[in-house]
């Protein structure tokens, strides 16, 4: 996809609504879509030569899910604060949505109008945890339970967690997969974690670097970071991804980081803070295949990432950010700082899985996430989580839409649908239809 893009078409973005933006941009066509309900996740797959990715709200942590008619791959999938387990599970009960109804009776999300368990799993392909951290990793042992994975992805680091044990201990248990860690496996394929032996059957060791690897028909990943050592800070472990999703790529950070709390760039606005860590890495060692259409925001929209000299090579079209109100440290995230850097880029969208979150500013009570019970997840937990999810249908080779030409550079100088209205800023003029 071209950095330019060439129209922008808003149908009404409304949070908490039904809403959809698309993007045009060469012959590639990008439809975003608000998922609030149950009944706005489909659980067809996509067509051949489209995918879908899916940003699901978890609260405070991360779960993503991306799709091609001939595979599913997770990435993450945890949370500080909904942390359920079983029929309560809340990325199980959006997998149910949107790949489809997999398991048996105890996969079965408990909310109203779900239908009967089928006894049988589907498949999801890739199953990529990026760190092993609770927020991203305490929903993962029910997807492993419920659905056919066949690769696991790990850094190897250890966690020396109830947490992470149970997730290893998940992994070691699900028939024929093959357990793959940045760290060489041991002889006995056995590793201790929380006081427990866990053996696995099938162990592998993967690098970052290589050539990219297989997901589905026009659909790769590269590894662009992988770091199995020891770190006092397991967000160094983050594995780091870029998909290529027919003419789409995409870049997925987990809690990769620049270092200590600093503003994207200097006083000046201009000038960037100090790269470092793994953002410097990627700049340093993957400066082309880190531009992208699409960025996971690293680290939940903190200022120990994002910095504007990584910002600047990534260029993206859409920024991922998932975040919930758990404090990190004294902080709820993502710092406002973050946000108006990504936002800074006229034509960029932002999409945000705490839109309606009872600590963001604005959000009337009544529209809280906590208390609307039309959302995906357990109704009942009165939490956050489960009201902002998003979902994105990449479509390669369409003809535009152009049916009249902004008038206004404001409006991207482009060709948008009659039916449609120019995104932003306000007061963009279109010509004739
Ligand atoms: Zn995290």
């Amino acid at each position: 996809m071209s950095k330019v893009v060439i129209s922008i078409a808003l149908v009404g973005l409304v949070a908490g609504g039904t809403a959809t933006v698309v993007l045009y941009s060469s012959n590639l066509r990008m439809e975003i879509r608000a998922a609030p309900d149950p009944g706005a996740v489909d659980d067809e797959p996509p067509d051949p030569g489209q995918f879908r990715v899916h940003l699901v709200d978890v609260d405070t942590g991360l779960g993503m899910l991306i799709q091609g008619s001939d595979f599913n791959l997770i990435y993450d999938g945890g949370s500080r604060d909904n942390r359920a387990q079983g029929r309560k599970n809340r990325l199980l009960a959006y997998l149910w949505q949107a790949i489809g109804p997999s398991g048996d009776e105890d996969c079965r999300p408990v909310e109203d109008g779900v239908g009967a368990a089928p006894g049988t799993q589907l498949t999801i392909q890739n199953l990529v945890l990026s760190h092993p951290h609770q927020d991203h990793a305490v929903l993962l042992p029910d997807v492993l339970r419920c659905y056919d994975v066949e690769v696991v992805w790990d850094s190897g680091a250890i966690n020396d967690t109830k947490m992470y044990r149970e997730f290893l201990q998940a992994v070691a248990a699900e028939p024929g997969v093959i357990y793959r860690t940045a760290l060489a496996p041991p002889a006995d394929r056995t590793v201790t974690v929380n006081g427990a032996s866990i053996t696995m059957a099938t162990w592998e060791q993967f690098a970052e670097g290589g050539p990219p690897i297989t997901l589905g028909t026009n659909a790769t990943m590269r590894i662009l970071h992988a770091d199995g050592a020891a770190h006092s800070d397991p967000n160094e472990n983050s594995i780091v991804l870029r998909l290529d999703l027919g003419q789409t790529s995409m870049l997925l950070m987990g809690d990769g980081e620049s270092g200590q709390r600093m503003e994207p760039a200097q006083a000046d606005g201009v000038t960037t803070n100090p790269l470092g860590d793994i953002e410097e890495h990627l700049v340093t060692t993957y400066p082309t295949e880190i531009d992208v259409d699409i960025l996971q925001v690293g680290h939940h929209g903190s200022e120990t990432s994002s910095r504007l000299g990584f910002l600047k090579a990534v260029s993206p079209d859409v920024a991922l950010l998932s975040s919930g109100g758990f404090k990190y440290g004294s902080k709820v995230l993502p710092d406002q700082s973050v946000v108006d850097m990504l936002e800074s880029e006229e034509d960029r969208i932002v999409l945000r899985t705490d839109l309606l979150d009872a600590h963001t500013p604005g959000v009337d009570e009544s529209d809280r996430c906590g208390s609307d019970t039309n959302k995906i997840g357990d109704d009942n937990d009165t939490k956050d989580g489960g009201c902002n999810s998003w979902i994105i249908d990449l479509d390669d080779g369409v003809e535009e839409p152009c049916c009249r030409t902004c008038t206004k550079k404001a409006c991207g100088d482009g060709c948008i649908a009659a039916t449609s209205t120019c995104w932003k800023p306000p007061g963009c003029a279109c010509g004739p239809t």
